[in-house]
């Protein structure tokens, strides 16, 4: 199995050559071609396994095929994470094997000041990777708006019912369109995130490594 036989396009190759990946992950290998023709997916994986390319590089790839901009204070997908670390590593993985399409990113997470991500967010960003709990706080002052998103993830959905964001993920569900792509990943699947996931997606593909 080989990154061009997946479906990527020149860009994303470039990248991942540049950051000397040589071939798919597992997770890689069956998530991708899946989310590239624009169906939902529920993948169960493991940290260590790949995961934030396996959503990143599709995503990356249909927003940069679909032209247009975000709107101001919006974005055109949504990736949700359960702590700001996590948060700040999948901003990067975007980064990186997003370095030559040009498309932005901003991180929002709770812990530092608001004003900087307001700012952030006012011009509009291409992808938000946040923290439910100050998403949720720029939804509700109106800093944000969530009408544009074409894409949503979630990732490690078991450690944000952990964290206690599952009700925050609820409140912030019917500001997206219905009509969007979900990826959804979780390294285990307890009885509430069964629940969220059959909530959020629609005919989902399942992966699993
Ligand atoms: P993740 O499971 O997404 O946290 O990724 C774990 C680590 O594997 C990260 O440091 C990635 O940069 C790295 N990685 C992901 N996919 C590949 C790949 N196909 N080849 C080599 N390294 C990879």
């Amino acid at each position: 199995m080989s990154f061009p036989s997946l479906g990527l396009s020149a860009p994303l190759l470039r990248a991942l050559e540049e950051a000397g990946y040589a071939s798919p992950t597992p997770i890689q290998a069956q998530a991708i071609p899946l989310a590239l023709e624009g169906r939902d997916l529920l993948g169960i994986a493991q940290t260590g396994t790949g995961k934030t390319a396996a959503f990143a590089l599709p995503l990356l790839q249909r927003l940069a095929a679909t032209p247009g901009r975000p709107p101001r204070g919006g974005c055109r997908a949504l990736v949700l994470s359960p702590t700001r670390e996590l948060a700040s590593q999948i901003a990067d993985g975007f980064k990186t094997y997003g370095r030559h399409l040009g498309l932005s990113v901003v991180t929002v997470f709770g812990g530092v000041p608001h004003r900087p991500q307001v700012r952030a967010l006012e011009r509009g960003a291409d992808i938000v990777v946040a923290t439910p709990g100050r998403l949720l706080d720029h939804l509700n002052g109106r800093t944000l708006r969530l009408d544009a998103v074409r894409v949503l993830v979630l990732d490690e959905a078991d450690r944000m019912l952990d964290q206690g964001f599952l009700p925050d993920i609820r409140r912030l569900v019917p500001a997206l369109p219905k009509d969007r792509q979900t990826l959804f990943f979780s390294a285990t699947m307890p009885r509430e995130i069964e629940r969220l996931a059959a909530d959020l997606l629609r005919d989902p593909a399942r992966v699993e490594v």
